[in-house]
């Protein structure tokens, strides 16, 4: 991390991220203040091994990896849910539960059995989302967001993705997945993060 704060100007900004659906959600946000989102795919960057132990160690990575090899800032996004009974797992390892090619019923289902095997009534969790802004010259920020909430099973409602089925966020009594993408949108752990981010930069 530098140890001081650089602004975010306006120009390209490249989005460490392969999914579509992230790079033109940011891109929504990002256009208003004349910053414009490219995904690393467009400009035929490739994703790097997720080696950290962390998600900010993660975020970090891909965000350094895109902005040294495209000469632009770059920002990436690492995020996952963590059980507390369950020592905070699947967290860094939430889409690889999911196996290869990722199937999201098997790792919900995985959850509730290493919680019904553990014996414990709390069913705590929280979905966690670490973003980081790199700049070329290796000058790094991370921004943490985060929703608490509590599992429920077995999982709920068709929307969203991941594990949005089984989370129920504090204060509500629908699942993510029952929930309208705006109502998600305004309250997630992603959400949380990009204001802090917003906030420091805006
Ligand atoms: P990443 O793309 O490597 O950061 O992996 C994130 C994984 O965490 C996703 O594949 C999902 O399994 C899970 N995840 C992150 N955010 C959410 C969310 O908002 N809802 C449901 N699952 C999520």
């Amino acid at each position: 991390m530098g140890e001081t704060m650089r602004k975010l100007g306006p120009g390209r900004l490249i989005i460490a991220s392969h999914n579509d659906g992230k790079v033109s959600e940011i891109n929504d946000l990002l256009s208003p203040l004349g910053i414009e989102a490219v995904s690393a795919k467009k400009i035929g960057l490739s994703d790097p091994e997720e080696t950290g132990t962390t998600f900010a160690e993660n975020a970090e990575l891909k965000a350094l990896a895109a902005a040294t090899a495209s000469g632009l800032p770059a920002l990436a996004d690492d995020s996952g849910l963590s059980v507390t009974a369950l020592s905070g797992a699947p967290g860094i390892f939430s889409a690889r539960w999911a196996g290869e090619p990722r199937d999201f019923r098997a790792a919900m289902k995985k959850v509730e059995s290493a919680l019904f095997d553990s014996g414990t009534e709390d069913f705590s969790a929280k979905f966690i989302c670490a973003l980081c802004l790199a700049w070329p010259d290796g000058h790094t920020e991370i921004f943490e967001g985060e929703v608490k909430g509590v599992l429920v099973f077995p999982p709920r409602g068709e929307k969203g993705f991941g594990y949005d089925p089984i989370f129920v966020p504090e204060g509500y009594h629908m699942t993510f997945a029952e929930m309208d993408p705006e109502e998600k949108h305004a309250i997630s752990h992603r959400a949380d993060a990009f204001r802090k981010l917003m906030k420091a930069h805006f």
